[in-house]
């Protein structure tokens, strides 16, 4: 399996700490408002990399934060005249149920930050002690950059223009605003009553800081209840390499001094005529305005759609969002989607000329499923392995009209579907429950046409297709017998 590493710059070989057990990381929404489908492209990146790395036979940890306390989720909260508590975890169930729709599957932890307190102390009282941070004169506490040698390489940030003693308590800033970064901010009158009184050592004497976390050491404290001092794979969206993801390695390190996660992940932006899609460019869409939009598509086949739409592109690059492309999806979904249910009914309809699995047929899958999973293991080549995929449902439905298989044959087609499936997620297999469920009085009409039909009784049958006709039910001959489909 090889990866592209940021840390490196470098496609490298993924060796886990552990053979057993890989543990991932990656940094959860800020629950401040609903997320947007640029949000939920980096967690289907996430998504991806999860369930490509345990088909591919790893034994995958995952853990993610959702960051309910920060500048955005207190001004918001208090706009709205909610509590924290009450406006965060509003949204952090409308964030779990969207990406739920979309085939997600939440991390094995997922944990609320304002849980962390003293774990967070705890960290920020070792960097105290190891000199990595001080107490400034406003009472917060500032991480010194000065004092770690390796700080900027993650980011591969030039650090010799910096200047000494020069602080952000912002928790978003430029490259080029590189500076001592805020691990404990103090209390401002716009926090209102969200705040901690915490006691640190300083300088052998305590002290009772009142405020609250900065953003950056949510993670790393996070991660070190959760995992302890090193993680195999920590990701997210590019745009958090700096200085989210170096001030994660910073503190990380100066607690543990180990080497904090060996590779690091990113994936590029979700755009909209190649201009990343943001709120505060105002060209977002969220779940809900796509539901709206297309009310008239099922909804279940609208969510396949979404997610195709953010896997069809290399993960590290950015992906254009265009309706048309949504669109496009549902017509390639619609097709797969007929492709299965023509295998269930062609296995439902059971008597063939062979049976058992051939050797060739063996043989012919095995090279699918190895080409398929040389894809994934090419640092996660969704674009290629879903071509794959294709070729898949090409083969199945050539043959299949054919009437090549056994129905162990066929079942074991219907099971590749699924094995492609525990990673891409665009085929839902109710559709054949759906197909299947025909009404008793509609089956018992079309035993009738059969029987005209069988009677040369053309009459009689041209009436009962009229009659199944109106009521929503079409006949469709194959050369194995008639059955029914639902307009
Ligand atoms: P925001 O809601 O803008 O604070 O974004 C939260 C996170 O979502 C960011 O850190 C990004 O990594 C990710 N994100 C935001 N916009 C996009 C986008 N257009 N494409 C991909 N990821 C995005
Ligand atoms: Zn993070």
């Amino acid at each position: 399996m090889e990866l592209f590493n940021t840390k490196t710059r470098k496609v490298e070989e993924f060796k886990p700490l552990k053979q057993q057990e890989v543990k991932v990381y990656y940094c959860g929404p800020t629950v401040y408002n609903f997320a947007h489908i640029g949000n939920l492209r980096t967690y289907v990146f996430c998504d991806l990399v999860v369930k490509s790395l345990k088909f591919l036979g790893y034994n995958v940890k995952t853990v993610m934060n959702i960051t309910d306390v920060d500048d955005k989720t207190i001004r918001d909260s208090q706009a709205a005249g909610e509590t924290l508590k009450e406006y965060t975890e509003k949204y952090t169930k409308h964030f779990l149920e969207d990406i739920e729709k979309i085939w997600i599957t939440q991390a094995d932890e997922v944990v609320p930050v304002t849980g962390l307190i003293p774990e967070m102390v705890r960290m920020i009282q070792t960097m105290l002690n190891r000199k990595n941070a001080y107490l400034a004169e406003d009472g917060s506490i500032y991480f010194d950059v000065k004092s770690f040698k390796k700080y900027g390489r993650l980011a591969h940030l030039d650090m010799k223009g910096m200047k000494e003693s020069v602080r952000v308590d912002n928790d978003e800033y430029e490259k080029d605003n590189a500076a001592d970064f805020v691990l404990w901010k103090s209390w401002k009158e716009s926090d209102g009553e969200n705040f901690w009184n915490e006691t640190f050592t300083v300088n052998g004497e305590e002290v009772v800081l009142k405020g609250r976390p900065g953003w950056h050491i949510e993670c790393s404290a996070c991660n070190m209840k959760h995992f302890g001092a090193q993680i195999d794979i920590h990701m997210w969206g590019c745009d958090l390499v700096f200085p989210h993801h170096q001030n994660e390695v910073a503190q990380t390190e100066a607690c543990t001094r180990k080497e904090f996660a060996k590779y690091w992940l990113h994936s590029g932006h979700l755009t909209v005529d190649g201009k990343k899609m943001a709120k505060s460019a105002n060209n977002f869409y969220t779940i809900a305005d796509l539901e709206k939009k297309y009310s008239n598509i099922e909804q279940e086949l609208l969510f396949r759609a979404i997610r195709l739409s953010f896997m069809n592109g290399k993960y590290s690059d950015s992906v254009d969002f265009s309706f048309d492309k949504i669109e496009a999806n549902i017509n390639t979904l619609n097709k797969v989607d007929e492709s299965v249910k023509n295998l269930s009914r062609s296995i439902n309809n059971g008597a063939k000329s062979v049976s058992g699995i051939s050797r060739d047929f063996r043989n012919e899958m095995q090279v699918v499923v190895s080409e398929y999973m040389a894809r994934l293991e090419d640092d996660f080549n969704m674009p290629e392995a879903i071509a794959e995929f294709h070729g898949f449902v090409k083969f199945v439905n050539t043959w299949i009209a054919d009437k090549t298989f056994s129905v162990e044959e066929e079942m074991a087609l219907m099971d590749m579907y699924e094995t492609f499936n525990t990673v891409l997620g665009i085929v839902n297999f109710d559709i054949i429950e759906a197909d299947e469920e025909i009404p008793a009085d509609i089956l018992e009409l079309l035993e009738q046409r059969n029987a005209a039909k069988a009677e040369k009784d053309f009459d009689t049958a041209d009436t009962l297709r009229d009659a199944l006709s109106a009521q929503g039910y079409k006949i469709v001959d194959s050369r194995d017998g008639s059955y029914v489909e639902k307009v």
